[in-house]
């Protein structure tokens, strides 16, 4: 398999890596942590790659992108992805907010977001998962009641990473509550700052990363708010979050790890049981293959397909290659590879992988949704 995307690609690549390497210390870890530094660094860093015309590569000028491909914007977040997403919350935006609003946002809302997306000066979040309504997001009971000039919202989400941090929120909620799963649920843009609306973390295995609960006291919203058409919220939650899965590029990640250990254990790597290094060659593989279906998937989004699917297929490949990859991380490092800290092997890299992945299977859709959605696509059946 020929993974070659051409000159330019690789130059891009180059041009990257040299970046990360002027700007990010070796020992970067914290694309989501608490840790107000290593905000600082992806905040500074976001605005370098707005001003080289790097971080919304793929989008029009005319919100602010630098015309590219969608190849190019895979180049990116692969590299992004490899060095522990120095985009930091941001890639969000990029990911799949800009794309939905590309998508569903009226002309007002475009002009108004995605510039300051493309400049890498905001943060937004995803408020979609609660309590009780995480794969089965139709169920959700945060309600949003119209009254004169909109709607007030009520209710609580959940899991919502960098909530603490983030500027806005892709926020959803039901306006038709005994309406079918089509109808019922309406997405709004919401500033986190709005009166009514609190943050709180949720401390995790996950490590310093930030999960949070949100919690919404009649947090007022106007028209102007609105994504999408009123009870048109599932359609974009579908779009949004195809990107997103197909825009999370673990494998890349999964990738470097690999070649990075076994650089760090130099000569102990021939001492390792034979069996562990056939493991090491078949994760390889999978790695590889992860990125054989986030490329299908990417070539469906080129061609303006909404191809589910591909995505989820993509997805179910990339969190298998994060958890199969952390064991095998784990198993080679040995009890070094368990300590945290930056002054651990790989700087914590292995632990903070090893952690990070035991939720890949279950952030942005479990796998068995996901295996559902292809199997659905599959066989042809209903949504
Ligand atoms: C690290 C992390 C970050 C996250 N970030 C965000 C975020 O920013 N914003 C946000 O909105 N959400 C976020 N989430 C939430 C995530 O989307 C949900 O956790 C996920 O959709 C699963 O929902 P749930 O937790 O309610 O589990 P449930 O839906 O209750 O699922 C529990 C189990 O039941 C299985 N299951 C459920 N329904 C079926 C079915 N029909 N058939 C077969 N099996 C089924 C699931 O696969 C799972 O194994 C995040 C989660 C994690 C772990």
């Amino acid at each position: 398999m020929d993974y070659d995307l051409g000159e330019s690609a690789e130059a891009l690549r180059l041009r990257l890596r040299a970046l990360i390497e002027e700007q990010v210390p070796d020992d970067f870890l914290g694309a989501f942590t608490d840790d107000p530094e290593d905000l600082a660094l992806t905040q500074r860093f976001c605005k370098t790659l707005a001003a080289e015309g790097l971080l919304a590569l793929a989008w029009p000028a005319e919100y602010g992108g630098g015309g590219g491909t969608v190849w190019d914007q895979t180049v990116v977040r692969e590299e992004m992805w490899a060095h522990h997403e120095p985009r930091g919350a941001q890639y969000m935006g990029i990911n799949w907010v800009g794309p939905s609003l590309m998508r569903h946002g009226t002309p007002e809302q475009r002009a108004r977001h995605l510039p300051p997306i493309a400049a890498g000066e905001v943060i937004w979040c995803q408020g979609f998962s609660e309590p009780e309504a995480g794969s089965d997001l139709a169920s959700m009971r945060t309600r949003a009641v119209a009254d004169a000039d909109g709607w007030r919202i009520t209710g609580q989400k959940v899991w919502t990473s960098y909530a603490t941090m983030a500027d806005w929120c892709v926020l959803a909620a039901a306006t038709a509550p005994e309406a079918p799963t089509a109808g019922r649920i309406t997405l709004f843009l919401v500033p986190m700052d709005r009166p009514g609306l609190t943050v709180r973390p949720i401390p995790s295995m996950l490590g310093p990363h930030h999960l949070n609960e949100v919690f919404l006291d009649e947090v007022r919203v106007t028209p102007g708010d609105v994504l999408g058409e009123v009870g048109g919220g599932w359609k974009v939650i579908r779009d949004a979050l195809a990107y997103e899965r197909v825009g999370i590029a673990r494998y890349a990640r999964c990738d470097s790890l690999l070649a990075r250990v076994r650089a760090e254990l130099g000569d102990e790597w021939d001492g390792l049981p034979a069996g562990l290094r056939s493991r090491w060659v078949r994760a390889m593989i999978d790695v590889r293959v992860a990125r054989l279906l986030a490329y299908t998937a990417v070539s469906a989004q080129e061609r303006g397909e909404q191809d589910d699917a591909s995505a989820s297929a993509a997805r179910i490949a990339t969190t298998q290659c994060d958890q199969s990859v952390a064991e095998l991380l784990l198993e080679a490092a040995g009890p070094d590879g368990l300590e945290g800290g930056r002054t651990a092997f790989l700087h914590g890299a292995v632990d903070d992988h090893w952690r990070y992945a035991q939720a890949a299977t279950v952030s942005s859709g479990t796998i068995e949704v996901q295996r559902m959605l292809v199997a659905r696509d599959a066989l042809g059946g209903a949504r």
